[in-house]
């Protein structure tokens, strides 16, 4: 696994801490776990972070020491403290506070549960703190959804192994295979392709299971003419990729082919919308205009897509606008997904899904592969 070199970290925690100073903060407890890899390149089943004028502490336990000295010895601004086995990491976060009594500290309302805030401020409270810790959402998560040359270039490469790993699986969602069977297959490709892990749980959904956007795939067999849905994607360097084909298995007839040419078409007309300064729900609509145009505007029952990076699902959400608040406009350096999709309960459903970047004069794709498919039969 390859990390973002030490001077694009060191950037990524300048801009979290002039947003700190923007908010009049001094201090920013850092819970949520891939912001903590974001600003520090520290992968981990448990961590947590606290940012402040003076660099970055990381703290992580003894089942990552190495990891840790690694990420200090790498990074100057990086200064480790471990969590010894006898004590918890929220009664470090406290020690770590210390010198910032009577400071303003922010902590991620969106990630922090209320046991661990109730252990911080009643602890900080008894160890003389006379203010409390306020509440933020969002600040690291803006930074992350235009992505830096070095993300770009990962999300490039996760895409192409994507790609790779769709032309070789494609040809056998095949008749006679179960659901599982298909999906255990991918999750293998994935690994061999040099991806860390699947990105989310691999779907391979066919016939009347291919009408629900999140199947679950079941011992059940893939039959003849069948359309089959294949959601999966991969995770290179911490960066996920996600990618959706439909395939025909066998000859189908010409409702499920006209279902996929309209999908698609929906699709290029989002594409056609992207570029710096548009409006995420432009997008969506622009999708959803298509599918409605055919009279099937009603069985698209999601958005058009989602940001990707350290997160399968973040900003950007290309959703119609809900309780009227628009999302910031689309800029560069955003990757996101373009997922639209039509679904028919008992009968079966259709989605095509790519990667694309914005840039400078609209978006390029990221994966690169056909959107027609048929499986063997
Ligand atoms: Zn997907
Ligand atoms: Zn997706």
């Amino acid at each position: 696994m390859q990390l973002a070199p030490a001077e694009r970290l060191h950037a990524r925690v300048a801009r979290v801490t002039s947003a700190l100073a923007e908010r009049q903060l001094d201090a920013f407890v850092v819970t949520q776990l891939s912001n903590v890899a974001y600003l520090s390149g520290f992968f981990a089943s448990a961590a947590a972070a606290v940012v402040s004028s003076d660099g970055l502490t990381l703290i992580g336990d003894g089942r990552y020491a190495d990891l840790l000295a690694e990420r200090a010895r790498a990074c100057d601004f990086i200064r480790v403290v471990q969590v010894p086995a006898a004590t918890s990491y929220d009664q470090v976060i406290v020690d770590v506070l210390r010198p910032f009594e009577s400071a303003r500290v922010a902590f991620e309302a969106t990630d922090l549960t209320v046991a661990r805030h109730d252990f911080l401020t009643r602890t900080l409270s008894q160890a003389g703190w006379s203010s409390s810790l306020i509440a933020t959402s969002g600040v690291i998560e803006n930074e992350r959804a235009c992505k830096d040359s070095w993300e770009i270039a990962t999300l490039r490469a996760g895409a192409a192994r994507l790609s790779d790993v769709a032309k070789c699986i494609l040809p056998k969602a095949l008749a006679g295979r179960t659901e599982l069977d298909v999906a255990a297959e991918i999750d293998f490709e994935l690994r061999r392709a040099g991806f860390e892990r699947p990105a989310f749980d691999t779907i391979v959904a066919a016939g009347p299971n291919a009408a629900r956007p999140h199947a679950r795939p079941t011992t059940r067999r893939i039959a003849p003419g069948e359309l089959v849905v294949l959601d999966f994607g991969g995770v290179l360097n911490g960066y996920c990729t996600d990618l959706t084909r439909t395939v025909a298995a066998g000859v189908s007839g010409t409702r499920e082919a006209r279902l996929i040419e309209q999908v698609v078409e929906a699709q290029t007309a989002a594409f056609d919308v992207v570029r710096p300064g548009a409006a995420p729900e432009a997008v969506d609509a622009a999708a959803r205009q298509v599918l409605t145009t055919y009279g099937i505007g009603e069985a698209f029952t999601h958005g058009t897509g989602h940001g990707l990076g350290l997160d399968v699902h973040e900003a950007p959400r290309l959703s119609p606008v809900r309780n009227s608040t628009s999302e910031p406009p689309l800029a560069i350096g955003m990757v996101m997904t373009l997922e639209p999709g039509a679904y028919f309960p008992g009968w079966g459903g259709v989605r095509i899904e790519d990667d694309v970047l914005v840039t400078a004069g609209g978006a390029e794709w990221l994966t690169d592969l056909p959107r027609f498919w048929h499986g063997g039969s």
